[in-house]
């Protein structure tokens, strides 16, 4: 790392310490700043890193609820407002029993950079709670989003914050929580949050958009190389929202997705994984994936284990952060894998992103490959905003549209900074030097 830029990494681990996920995405940023510095000293003169290092507003309060025995329970909410150079706050919010400030602030940060390689006007935020929705029932999740929304609505606004979801975080909290802001406020302000159902202001596409926008961008990369998703054999963590959709999308482009996984296990169906029968357990039941294995004749359910276990050769890690480590890549390696492009937020190490770069693997980073959840937020933001609602062929032709857009940004960007097809580098640089701009043009804010 540039000494420069190493020093200011310092004082802002320094500044946050026990925040490990916070410090590892500032840190795989920053190794890629270098070159911009050089270029631009009123960057280093402006103090643009230790501003941006430096959330505009974190946010952090109390979320009693009562279960359906009457018993008090007590979360702990959280909003980081990270930066709006380019926008209002945007990025959605997890409820997962490891959410914590450094969590937070790791989502948060990668989103600054996201957003803006979507080219939309939106600026970057994260939020969310320790919450654990598994297991729980209908009244009690509704209890849980109304208590949270009862602090978090003072702090929202179309204008000023707009989430949207995450991990735990699908169409039913987003219900609940657009229902609670709108008795508080009397506002029917449709703009305040994404992700919503598509009778009440929601996108058609928004669902599908994050995981479609993942193969989208593998795509591009194959491409680069002559190849497609045509006949490649796909290995995927996870079997949530972004995973499902981007297990259809990649079958759509003759792949066969033949693994995917949840926090017990995973399940292998050399057929292709039938998305039907995977949606309708995890999204209408909200079961296990064993059950699936159940269900379909060829399948089998490995409990525990790693799912980069299986052999394939594009791996789409879809799951959460840190799933995939040096070992893990180079298992993938030396099983025939091809290329990478990550659906969730930070899922390889930087071990792990180290060993596939050095074996020349096509590697697309999550702030570029998965940005097509949040683009197609902007464009839900956009619909609300002209109240106009857009038909699915046109919505997918825009997501198409912006992540080929993300992709040659990403690739110019990279040959321009002397690192050609490093796509971290390009989608780092990228994001980088369109916030810092705009923070300058603002002035010390
Ligand atoms: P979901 O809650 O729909 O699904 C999450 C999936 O990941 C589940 O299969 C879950 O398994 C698994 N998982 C979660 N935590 C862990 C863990 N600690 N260890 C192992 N498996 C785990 O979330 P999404 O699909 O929405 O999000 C997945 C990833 O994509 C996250 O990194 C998120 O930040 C990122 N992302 C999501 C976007 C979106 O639009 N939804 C946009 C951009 C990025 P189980 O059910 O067993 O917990």
């Amino acid at each position: 790392m540039d000494s420069r830029l190493e020093a200011v990494r310092d004082t802002v681990l320094a500044r946050n310490p026990g925040e490990k996920e916070f410090h590892q995405a500032v840190t795989e940023v920053f190794e890629s700043l270098g070159p911009v510095h050089d270029r631009h000293p009123e960057f280093l003169e402006g103090a643009v890193l230790e501003r941006l290092c430096e959330p505009e507003r974190q946010i952090i309060f109390r979320v009693p609820w009562t279960d359906d025995a009457g018993r008090v329970h007590v979360n702990r909410g959280f909003r980081v407002e990270f930066n709006s150079a380019l926008g209002p706050y945007k990025g959605g919010l997890r409820f997962h029993p490891s959410v914590y400030l450094g969590i937070v602030k790791f989502l948060g940060f990668e989103q600054i950079f996201k957003n803006a390689l979507t080219g939309m006007p939106i600026g970057g935020g994260k939020g969310g709670s320790d919450f654990d929705p598994r297991g729980r029932s209908d009244a009690e999740i509704m209890r849980f989003c109304q208590s949270f929304m009862t602090e978090l609505y003072r702090h929202i606004g179309e204008y000023t914050d707009v989430p949207a979801g995450d991990i735990g975080v699908g169409g039913r909290e987003i219900g609940y929580l657009f229902g609670q802001y709108k008795r508080i406020t009397n506002r029917y302000e449709s703009g305040v949050l994404t992700g919503k159902g598509i009778s009440w202001g929601g996108s058609l596409v928004r669902p599908e958009a994050t995981g479609y926008g993942t193969v989208i961008f593998a795509q591009e990369m194959l491409k680069t190389r002559g190849q497609s998703f045509d006949g490649q054999r796909v290995v995927v963590s996870g079997s949530g929202n972004v995973a499902i959709h981007a297990i259809a999308k990649a079958q759509s482009l003759g792949a066969t997705v033949v693994a995917c996984s949840d926090s017990a296990g995973y399940i292998v169906d050399e057929a292709g994984i039938d998305v039907a029968l995977l949606s309708q357990i995890k999204e209408v039941e909200r079961g296990r994936l064993t059950e699936y294995a159940a269900r379909r004749p060829g399948a089998s359910h490995v409990a525990g284990g790693s799912v980069w276990d299986v052999n394939g050769t594009v791996a789409l890690p879809c799951a959460t952060q840190n799933e995939l480590d040096g070992d893990a890549a180079a298992k993938l390696i030396s099983n025939g894998l091809i290329a990478v492009a990550e659906g969730a937020n930070m899922p390889s190490t930087r071990s792990a992103v180290s060993v596939f770069q050095d074996a020349g693997i096509l590697f697309g980073p999550g702030k570029a490959a998965n940005a097509g959840g949040v683009a197609t937020s902007a464009l839900e933001m956009q619909q609300n905003a002209s109240r106009d609602s857009w038909s699915f062929e046109h919505t997918e032709q825009r997501l198409t549209e912006i992540m080929v857009g993300i992709h040659d940004r990403c690739a110019a960007t990279a040959d321009e900074y002397g690192a050609p097809g490093n796509y971290v580098v390009g989608a780092n640089i990228g994001g980088f030097v369109k916030v810092a701009d705009a923070m300058l043009a603002q002035g010390l804010i």
